[in-house]
């Protein structure tokens, strides 16, 4: 039962281990499954702001060359400059971000503007494009950085580009403003949580427009942190999850660096808004498990409680049983044995008779018995008192128990003070040498008997015997021996007889 329990024990460890480590393993998987879920979609989201801002710029970069191309070939005295602006106002109809047109002279003065807030006397020797224009000669478009807009004071970034005169000398620049506010409402619409944030920056880390908005974050560098300093240098795009340097919030970066300008769209998402979906479910799944296993564990214990139960039972039921048989024993003992002399009764006897009688019967073997009887017995008790007697009695059984010597041989007590001795296999000589026997060394004893003859005691030996066959009759054998023990007696006692 102990093993039992044992194994029941160790069954529902095994169970409850499984389903434990099962759980953890499938938490682990399914966090791995979020992380790189926020990671795709994130990854998605930066493509496509990429390509977004790329048409932006390869649309403006298109109209900065077509009015390069006027101004050179035209020049920009008043009459071209209106004819430019009317051409400009409809083409800028077609681009919404598209804040404002400008052009300006080799002094950085305003040669003409879309803006009607712009004053005529503006002058953006200052600006960066500008001294960029004037001391890089190249045809290509400069991506500013974002400025406050003169004409109307919203944030916006430029396109430029230099015009020159038939010898290639700077004469001026076209500036394009797009509206900041035009991205971030793009930026707005995609789902990137509370944590999240949307940024366009340049290939070096200098922030171009991020979403949410932040006045002070405007024109920021990042260059320091990973993605510019780690990831970009090497490939275009990716992933990556660190603290941000900004509000301390761990995030899952995307990453999409333009292949034809040195723009980089970056998706960042909250890491922890990431895995709130997958934490209620883990702790579902937790509690769920947990109420299994703790039903595993009252089932289990209950089971071990019953097997225990019923074990006990078993067990009290094997002892009562025991106990039952050894009392059994006893009593069957009891119901064999004389209590005085310790020989077997006379109910024994009468059984052992029987089936030595079989038993010989089977085999044509012959069956010795003997009647043995303490002469003048009577007198002893009546001389030396009952207590004596009894003594005597037990002193005479002992005496002929170990004068039979063969193990198949019974000394039993007939009744009173006569003894019978059932002898398998003997024959008529070989009971007679028993009885004999037995005279001898009763005689050795010399037990005092004042009151017989011999002055001691003496027993007298009636000897029966048969072969096979003529044991059909049981009870002829039993009353040839005691007629035998009569002659004894009759013939003087302290004999046998046949
Ligand atoms: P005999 O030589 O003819 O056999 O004479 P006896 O006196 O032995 O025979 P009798 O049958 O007259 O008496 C038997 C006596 O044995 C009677 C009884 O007191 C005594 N006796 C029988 N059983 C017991 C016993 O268990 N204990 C004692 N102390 N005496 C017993
Ligand atoms: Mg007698
Ligand atoms: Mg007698």
């Amino acid at each position: 039962m102990k093993r039992d329990s044992l194994l029941v024990r160790l069954l529902l460890l095994i169970f409850c281990c499984s389903l434990a480590s099962l759980t953890v393993w499938k938490a682990f998987g399914s966090r791995d499954r979020a992380l790189t879920e926020v990671s795709i979609h994130g990854l998605n989201l930066a493509q496509a702001i990429s390509t977004y801002s790329d048409s932006i710029v390869k649309q403006g970069s298109q109209l900065l060359i077509g009015i390069v191309e006027r101004l050179e070939a035209e020049g920009y005295g008043p009459a071209e400059l209106g004819r430019l602006h009317a051409l400009v106002e409809r083409q800028a109809k077609l681009m919404p971000q598209l804040s404002s047109v400008s052009i300006y002279d080799r002094e950085g003065g305003l040669l003409m503007s879309t803006a009607s807030q712009i004053s005529s006397l503006t002058n953006v020797r200052d600006r960066s494009y500008f001294s960029h224009h004037l001391g890089v000669d190249s045809q290509d478009a400069f991506i500013g950085p974002p400025i406050r807009s003169r004409a109307n004071d919203e944030w916006v970034i430029t396109l430029s580009r230099r015009f020159n005169d038939e010898s290639g000398r700077f004469l001026g620049v076209v500036v394009l403003s797009l509206r900041i506010e035009n991205f971030l409402s793009l930026f707005g619409q995609l789902d990137v949580g509370q944590d999240g944030a949307i940024g366009l920056t340049f290939a070096d880390g200098r922030l171009l427009a991020r979403y949410p908005f932040r006045e002070q974050d405007m024109g920021r560098d990042f260059s320091n942190s990973p993605i510019y300093k780690k990831y970009l240098v090497d490939r275009l795009s990716g992933t990556t999850s660190y603290v941000s340097s900004l509000d301390g919030v761990e995030r899952i970066y995307a990453f999409r660096k333009s292949e034809n300008f040195p723009l980089v769209a970056t998706v960042a998402m909250g890491k922890d808004e990431a895995l709130s979906a997958w934490r209620v479910e883990t702790a579902l799944s937790a509690v769920v498990v947990s109420g299994l296993l703790v039903l595993v564990g009252i089932i289990g214990s209950f089971l071990i409680r019953d097997m225990r139960r019923r074990a006990e039972a078993e067990e009290r039921l094997i002892n009562t049983q025991r106990d039952l048989l050894s009392s059994n024993k006893k009593l069957e003992l009891m119901a064999m044995r004389d209590s005085l002399t310790g020989l077997a009764n006379r109910r024994c006897f009468d059984e052992v008779l029987i089936n030595e009688a079989r038993r010989a019967k089977r085999h044509g073997a012959p069956l010795g018995l003997l009647m043995v009887d303490i002469d003048y017995f009577k007198l002893f008790n009546d001389s030396q008192g009952h207590v004596e007697g009894d003594n005597c009695l037990k002193a005479v059984c002992q005496l002929i128990e170990q004068s039979v010597r063969r193990p198949g041989d019974m000394v039993a007590r007939y009744g009173g003070e006569e003894i019978a001795v059932i002898m398998p296999n003997t024959d008529r000589a070989g009971a007679e040498a028993v009885a004999q026997i037995i005279l001898n060394n009763l005689r050795e004893e010399k037990i005092p008997h004042d009151s017989s003859p011999l002055g001691i005691v003496s027993v007298s030996i009636g000897v029966a015997s048969a072969i096979g066959p003529q044991l059909d009759g049981l009870k002829q054998l039993v009353e040839s021996a005691d007629e035998a023990l009569y002659r004894a007696k009759v013939q003087g006692r302290d004999q046998f007889s046949f």
